[in-house]
């Protein structure tokens, strides 16, 4: 077929974003300054209820300094999903602390409580659920769970700009979360991340180890990185803020049109009181015809689509577990994610629709 290739995801620079890009170069302050410091305002107020918002430059970057400045090193553990994207479980690896795989609940490909309960032991400090395709985890749950063992609870918001449950937005749960701005994410700086927390302390071990220990400068007070975030990099993102409400509400309604008209394959399910934020659009296709039917939709229908993850993390070669997580298994086996970012328009999601119909119809 010769029709338009429709990609899996597809990041949107506008004229805006060139234009304050342009004016950072002409201003010559490149590095983390004021656009950064408002970047972090405006992304607090937008969607943090005002909690501190500190820019790094990268997601894999804010985790790893999110758990360091709430106190995780060697000898903890943090329970994780093996369901996700490496960086979760790298991040917890990377500060000596042990990250311990828990399963997921099929219905939304986040934690199960019930598997974290099991997995909690006398080593472990925090939870950390993922906000998996954009759809919150079970944090009343997850919540009580960790207030009751004594644990911390983070969030691994990578997913979700905008997701809430029960009216409260992801990401002011946990002692700290992370929202990436990888350019495929539902906002992009290019590359970045931004942390949120409520405490003050958090915050202020936040900003020292970002830049080097220093908050002023030459009087280092603890070890640190240099992992600040770039003028140009917050214009870019400061201009996406902007936008992200449009491109969410775009999603959501690209989603539900996926879900009322795709016939023969599980579509996602939503639980109630969540507000989920469509980074992804992911269905269930039978075991064993999941691959087979992702190359018919690329080769046949000209659609592109994903596989978030194909090798649930504890099977990676980086970590090795021999433990049984079948939900996260059969997740691995069957999911695949369709187009449903904001630049599709109505004749891509009738051909997605068409095509998803017939594949599922003739057990691709
Ligand atoms: C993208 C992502 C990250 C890492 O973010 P980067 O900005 O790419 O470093 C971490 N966790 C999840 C779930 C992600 O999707």
């Amino acid at each position: 077929m010769s029709k338009d290739f429709i990609p899996a995801a597809r990041p949107i620079i506008g004229e805006e974003e060139r234009a304050a890009v342009d004016a950072v170069l002409a201003s010559g302050m490149l590095a983390q300054g004021s656009e950064v410091a408002a970047f972090e305002q405006e992304f607090s107020a937008e969607l943090l209820d005002g909690r501190h918002a500190v820019a790094v430059n990268s997601g894999t970057s804010g985790l790893h300094l999110g758990l360091l400045a709430a106190g995780i090193g060697p000898g903890d553990e943090v329970i994780v999903p093996s369901f996700t994207f490496a960086a979760t479980a790298n991040s917890v690896a990377l500060t000596g602390a042990t990250p311990v795989f828990a399963d997921i609940e099929p219905q939304h490909y986040c934690l199960d409580p019930a598997s974290v309960a099991a997995a909690v032991t006398d080593r472990t400090r925090a939870i950390m659920p993922v906000h998996l395709y954009g759809h919150p985890a079970d944090l009343d749950a997850l919540g009580a769970l960790a207030a009751g063992r004594g644990l911390q609870l983070f969030e691994d918001a990578a997913q979700a700009h905008g997701a809430s449950l029960n009216g409260r937005p992801a990401g002011t749960f946990g002692e700290f979360a992370m929202f990436s701005l990888y350019p495929t994410k539902n906002m992009t700086s290019g590359e970045g991340g931004m942390v949120s927390t409520a405490d003050d302390a958090v915050a202020r071990r936040l900003r020292l180890l970002r830049n080097q220990g220093m908050e002023r400068q030459y009087e280092n007070e603890l070890v640190g990185f240099n992992a600040r975030m770039t003028n140009l990099h917050a214009a870019i993102g400061r201009v996406q803020l902007r936008k992200l409400a449009g491109w969410t509400a775009a999603r959501q309604a690209n989603a539900a049109f996926l879900s009322a008209h795709l016939e023969g394959v599980a579509t996602p399910s939503v639980a109630a009181g969540a507000v989920h934020v469509y980074h992804q659009y992911t269905i269930r296709v039978a075991a064993g015809e999941r691959d087979r039917f992702a190359a018919a939709l690329k080769d046949e229908y000209s659609i592109g689509s994903g596989v978030y993850y194909p090798v649930p993390n504890h099977r990676l070669p980086s970590f090795n577990r021999s433990i049984d997580l079948p939900h996260t298994e059969s997740a691995a086996r069957e999911v695949l994610s369709l187009p449903v970012h904001p630049s599709l328009d109505a004749e891509d999601l009738d051909r997605i629709v068409t095509a998803v119909n017939a594949l599922a119809k003739a057990g691709a």
